[in-house]
Order: C-alpha cells, then sequence, then structure tokens
C-alpha cells in the first residue's frame, strides 16, 4: 500500500473514532447527562484523535502506519487509489465522492426512515427527498415510476413474478445468470433467442423463436428480455427493432440496462419498451445492492400493485405496501448513496460519446500487436471490450515461467489492474471512466510488455 494512501485512511479511521466518541456520549446542549469532568475528559480525547490528523498532515516524510485491518481478517481495499482499474464489472459503479459522503452520513441500518411517514414507503420519504429522487429518475429513464432494487437481478425478479409467473420468458443467447436465475425462481420457463451475424440479436431471430415457442408449446411467450448492451461483447443490440416485434405478438419487453443505465444515455420511451432494469452497483456509482427498476405506463398497476394478504388473526393488511419488491427496497446508505450519485451520473451519460472515442483509441492501440484480435463490435459502441490474445500473450504465457499469470502481474507492476488474473486467451476489459492519459498509458502498456516478449507491434 502506498504511504499517501495508508495516510489517508489513517486520518479517515482517526476521525470515524473521533466521531464515534461523539455518539457515544452525546453533546446535545439540552440533555447534557456525563458530569462536567467527564465530558472534559471525553472531548480531550476526541480533540487528540483531531490532533493525530494534523501531525499526520504536518509530517514532510510518510507516517509508517502499521497493519491497516479494520478486524481481523478485513483489509483495507486500496485498488482504486492505487490501480488504474479495468475490470469489466466494477468501472461503472465506482463511487463519486458524493456517494461516499453520503455513506458517512447515512452508513447506520435504518437511516432513511427518520422522517419515513404515511404510506410508509421508501418512494414517498421526504426528508431526505427521496421521493423527489424516485421521480426525477423516472423521468430520467423515460418511464412512468421508477422503484430502487437490491441489484438488477431483483429488478427482473419483480417483472418476472408479475407477468411471466409459471409462463415463458425470452431471453438473449447472450443473457446473464440473473436472468435465468430470476425466470427459475419465479416457475417461468427460459427460451433463448439465436445470437445474429456480429453477435447482435436481430429482430428476425426473435420472430422466429416466438413462432418456433408457439408451435411447440401452444402458447407465446410472457415476457421478452433483452439486453441493451451484453455483457459477453459490449455489444449494442437493437432494443427498438426487437421490441417492436415482441409488441406485434402483445409480448411485454424488458431491457435489461446493467451495462448502460448511469453511463449512457437510456430512454425507456425511445427504446418502446415496458421495463427497463440498471444495476446501480454495475453502473450507477453506487454501493452494492443497489438497482433501479422504471415500468412504463400500461404495466404500472401489475408489477406494482399493494399487497392483498391479511392476517387471520390480527386483520392485518398492508395495501400501501408493494408485493413484488417486499415493501421497502434499500433502507439505508445504498439509497441515498444512488441519489447523491445523481446529478454526476446524469451529467456523465451526456458525455458518453467521449468515453467511446476512448474504448475505440484503445482498440486500435492493442489491435497494433500482431495476433491480437478484438471479439466485440467494431468499432466499439461502448467501453467493455472482449478481445482474444491466443495469438500473443497466450503463446508468451505457454513458456513463461508464471505461466497465464505472466500478463496480470506484468500489468499489475505498472500500475493497472482488473483483467482476470491467468487470462492470456480471450478475456475483457472495460475502458469507461479513464482520462485520456490514462488510456494512453494503458495502451502503451500493453504494447510495451508486447515488445518486452518480442511480439511484433505494427
Ligand atoms: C451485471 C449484470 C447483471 C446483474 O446485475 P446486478 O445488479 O448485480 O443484479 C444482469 N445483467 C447483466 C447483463 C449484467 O451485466
Amino acid at each position: 500500500m502506498k504511504d499517501l494512501t495508508k495516510e489517508i485512511f489513517t486520518m479517515l479511521f482517526l476521525l470515524t473514532d473521533a466521531r464515534y466518541l461523539l455518539r457515544t456520549h452525546k453533546f446535545h446542549e439540552g440533555g447534557r447527562y456525563l458530569p462536567r469532568g467527564e465530558l472534559m475528559r471525553i472531548l480531550v480525547e476526541i480533540k487528540e484523535s483531531l490532533k493525530r490528523v494534523e501531525d499526520i498532515i504536518e509530517r514532510d516524510d510518510y507516517l509508517d502506519v502499521g497493519g491497516m485491518d479494520i478486524v481481523e481478517g478485513l483489509e483495507v481495499r486500496t485498488i482504486e487509489e492505487e490501480y488504474i482499474n479495468i475490470n469489466p464489472i466494477q468501472v461503472g459503479g465506482r463511487l463519486t465522492p458524493e456517494a461516499m459522503k453520503a455513506i458517512i452520513a447515512y452508513a447506520d441500518g435504518y437511516s432513511v426512515c427518520d422522517w419515513c411517514l404515511k404510506p410508509f414507503r421508501l418512494d414517498r420519504i421526504r426528508r431526505p427527498q427521496l421521493e423527489r429522487f424516485h421521480k426525477e429518475l423516472a423521468e430520467f429513464i423515460g418511464m412512468r415510476e421508477a422503484r430502487l432494487v437490491p441489484g438488477a437481478r431483483r429488478g427482473f425478479q419483480a417483472v418476472i413474478n408479475s407477468v411471466a409467473r409459471d409462463g415463458i420468458v425470452v431471453v438473449s443467447s447472450l443473457a446473464h445468470y440473473t436472468e435465468y436465475l430470476a425466470a427459475e425462481e419465479a416457475g417461468a420457463k427460459v427460451y433463448e433467442i439465436p445470437v445474429g451475424e456480429n453477435n447482435i440479436i436481430r429482430p428476425e431471430n426473435l420472430e422466429e423463436k416466438i413462432t418456433e415457442i408457439k408451435r411447440k408449446m401452444g402458447e407465446e411467450p410472457d415476457l421478452v428480455i433483452v439486453d441493451h448492451v451484453d455483457y459477453q461483447y459490449g455489444n449494442l443490440h437493437p432494443i427498438r427493432d426487437l421490441s417492436r416485434v415482441a409488441h406485434e405478438h402483445g409480448i411485454p419487453v424488458l431491457c435489461n440496462c446493467a451495462y448502460t443505465l448511469g453511463i449512457m444515455p437510456v430512454d425507456g420511451r425511445k427504446l418502446e419498451v415496458d421495463f427497463i432494469v440498471g444495476s446501480g452497483h454495475k453502473s450507477f456509482s453506487s454501493p452494492a445492492p443497489s438497482g433501479i427498476l422504471g415500468i412504463g405506463d400500461e404495466y404500472v398497476e401489475r408489477v406494482l400493485s399493494g399487497s392483498r394478504i391479511r392476517g387471520d388473526i390480527s386483520g392485518r393488511t398492508y395495501p400501501n405496501k408493494e408485493t413484488s419488491i417486499l415493501g421497502c427496497t434499500l433502507m439505508g446508505c445504498t439509497a441515498v448513496a444512488m441519489m447523491a450519485s445523481f446529478p454526476r451520473v446524469k451529467e456523465r451519460v451526456r458525455r458518453w460519446g467521449e468515453e467511446v472515442e476512448k474504448a475505440n483509441h484503445f482498440c486500435q492501440q492493442f489491435l497494433r500487436i500482431a495476433g491480437n484480435r478484438v471479439l466485440s463490435e467494431m468499432p466499439r459502441r461502448h467501453t467493455l471490450i472482449r478481445v482474444d490474445t491466443r495469438e500473443s500473450f497466450d503463446k508468451i504465457a505457454r513458456g513463461h515461467k508464471r505461466k497465464g499469470y505472466f500478463l496480470y502481474e506484468e500489468l499489475r507492476n505498472r500500475g493497472i489492474t482488473g483483467i482476470f488474473p491467468g487470462a492470456t486467451r480471450i478475456w475483457k476489459l472495460n475502458t469507461y471512466g479513464l482520462s485520456w492519459d490514462e488510456v494512453r498509458y494503458l495502451s502503451e502498456t500493453f504494447i510495451e510488455i508486447a515488445k518486452k516478449y518480442g511480439i511484433e507491434v505494427q
């Protein structure tokens, strides 16, 4: 761990200890319950923590702080402080500074429930302004209603349980495993749309699949799930055209925007879909587990219906609680962290074009290395990139004493991390959020490693 990183964590922890003292010895003026002497003692203790922070700041050299485990077995995570991270699933979920601050302020369990008044629902809380956030979020994604859910998978689950329980769900053959499991949990069968040319899901493939299902099963599917951008190739699929095919058959469409909502523009109305599902921890600079479920006009009542159950003894009912999402979903810092990231997220989706430019720049450079291939569609329309290095880095791996780990280690030694340890054949990276300087450095580093091992570079 670099010294500066260590120092910053040390200071954060000292401040945390000071804050904890404050919490455990109430300093509320109206309710002083400790003897004055005791209060003074605590104050001195707090000041001492703050003084130690000051000492760290004032030192010219770096402080050599010892082990940094929070509790035994729980180390501090410093990857984002110390490395350029190109991990395909992590880059869009890195927190904004506002989200970090929200977590500091709202980390206690049911922290957003202080002002939860009738009808006692997360999306109706006005302090903090979660109600407004939900409304703005629905607008942002072009849907009638929006709800926060613990991960995209819980969004699939809520929709499938509402419109396709024990039914038939069509997914693409590039679908994420959570789509299959959400269907399974709801007792639904899954059928896959084959991929067309270039690993793109084509409308005609969907049409054929629906016809085939009808012929074999005697009924039409209850739901079609299409990935806006799939997780395997990072390819952008023709959602509106796919949706039109499904709608001709009267089948609702869920667009899985796990890799898009929060990093590129997503508008459910333009896509002509009935549901939008996004992942907070993948693409919305939010902590896990978090996600977004957007619902179009026609399905609001079906998916967000109030509970109808009644206790047989108490006679209690919960008509205000939405059954499909089990009432409330993200009851604390996850919800406010999403809200805190929202302004920057709105801003960053407008800069998507430049992110794609950087991904294309990387690909151009990466392809200068003899044997390298990009398996994703080209030019790139997304920053997730699937590459094939079987004819380049994998050949080196075969003769290297560290085998496949050599590439991971060469990158790591140069301050880059996030590729799968041991991967030298077919693997993925994501350039999202890197600055131009970082993208250039990343490209040059691959070239430098290639040259080091005698791979030709054009
Ligand atoms: C990551 C991912 C998911 C799962 O998202 P969670 O928010 O973790 O549930 C679903 N679908 C796709 C395409 C993904 O890439």
